[in-house]
């Protein structure tokens, strides 16, 4: 028998890449299957950056890069940043990562072990739990709320600091539930957080150029009194519509800077370097592909959100960021993973259980709205005559 360690008995998944497995499985028999599943957006990356990582591997750039990614880019990432928060960001504190994950991988490895304590949003991205349990910390949930609007609380958050808190992960734009935090619930827990200087941050903001209805979307890193200690986490996956590059970027404070390039060099060498001349592409090109992508995301969240609304026994806060939809159930009587089990296997929608986000997801689905309003509609009508027909198993 081989004998590995018993941390693998903790990791867990994320759901989302199996159901996308069972829509495919699915869709090759034949069945018509609208994945509502994935989050992922379904536009094509701009062609100026595709084209810029074609002129790349020409131009002879296909050897390893350093590390912690080309001078150039960490250049651009730090003067993007600049120009849409008005921070400072010295390229120094930049790395390049293969994608948003990374860093979260990297930031729970530093902090977690036996006896700390990793605070996370539940409902929220699954990898955080799962890699908090790997590392053999314990977890501690943040309850994210319908009726906070899906922010979350400086209030809740603050309480549940203990001496043992090493790193408290925050995320808005939030997945699942397309919640955003406004600035005065972030000034709160900044405020409170002076109050422990030995805990970490780490801010997922993948999903900050998605915001609407003039949300704004508040950068963790404008906070001067915790940069010695914020991880900040983006990338490119959502925002340029390149999920399958791999391509994301981190900001750290110096100490964690070195761990995190020490990692890099241990774990991938470096990114992928006709990814990261297209990321710098992206950067310094025109923005208007993300503007467009953005109103189209709006006016198909407005159809979802309306349409959810009118199913039978469920009700749909509308979301301020992301793609997703997050609707409560409770009143259909399912329970939300068999509801988005029956719909994938009987009505040929695919969408996420709130579990599947969190030991408070139940009652909850997540629908993403990075699909066609075509499709989104057919699936709405699809669910509308699931709901009105079937009982609840
Ligand atoms: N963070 C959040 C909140 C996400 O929803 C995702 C992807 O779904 C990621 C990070 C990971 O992004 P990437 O695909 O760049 O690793």
């Amino acid at each position: 028998m081989l004998k590995t360690i018993a941390a693998f008995d903790r990791i867990g998944e994320e759901n989302a890449f199996a159901v996308l497995a069972r829509a495919n499985a699915l869709i090759a028999q034949g069945r018509d299957v609208i994945n509502l599943g994935i989050g992922q957006p379904d536009f094509r990356t701009p062609e100026f950056i595709v084209e810029a990582a074609i002129k790349a591997l020409r131009d002879g750039h296909h050897g390893y890069t350093a590390a912690n990614g080309i001078v150039p880019l960490r250049e651009a990432v730090a003067a993007d940043l600049h120009k849409r928060y008005g921070v400072e960001v010295s390229p120094d504190a930049v790395m390049i990562m293969p994608g948003g994950k990374p860093t979260m991988f990297m930031s729970i490895l530093m902090f977690g072990e036996p006896g700390a304590e990793i605070m996370y949003p539940d409902p929220g991205f699954p990898i955080y739990r799962s890699m908090i349990e790997f590392t053999g910390a314990t977890p501690v949930p943040v309850p994210i709320r319908e009726e906070n609007g899906f922010a979350f609380s400086a209030e809740e958050t603050l309480k549940l600091i203990t001496p043992k808190t090493r790193l408290i992960i925050l995320n808005s734009p939030a997945n699942p539930t397309g919640g955003v935090t406004g600035k005065a619930e972030v000034d709160k827990l900044i405020d409170g957080l002076e109050k422990w200087p030995d805990v970490a941050i780490m801010s997922d903001e993948i999903y900050d150029q998605m915001t609407y209805d003039g949300e704004k979307h508040v950068c963790l890193l404008s906070y001067p009194s915790i940069r010695d200690r914020l991880i900040l986490l983006n990338g490119w996956s959502k925002t340029y519509a390149m999920t399958g590059w791999r391509l994301g970027y981190a900001v750290f404070p110096p100490k964690l800077y070195d761990y995190a390039r020490k990692l890099a060099v241990n774990l991938h060498s470096c990114v992928n370097a006709s990814a990261q001349y297209a990321g710098l592409a992206a950067l310094k090109g025109p923005q208007d592909e993300v503007r467009a992508m953005v109103a189209e995301f709006d006016k198909r969240r407005k159809v979802m959100v309306e349409g959810l609304n009118k199913l039978p026994g469920v009700s749909c806060a509308t979301p301020k960021g992301a793609f997703y939809a997050y609707p409560n159930i409770k009143r259909t009587g399912w329970k939300a993973k068999a509801l988005a089990s029956s719909l994938l296997e009987d009505a040929g929608v695919a969408i996420i259980g709130g579990p599947d986000f969190g030991i408070l997801g139940e009652g909850y689905v997540r629908l993403s709205y990075a699909n066609s309003t075509e499709n989104i509609l057919k699936a709405l009508g699809r669910m509308n005559e699931f709901l009105s027909t079937r009982k609840a198993a």
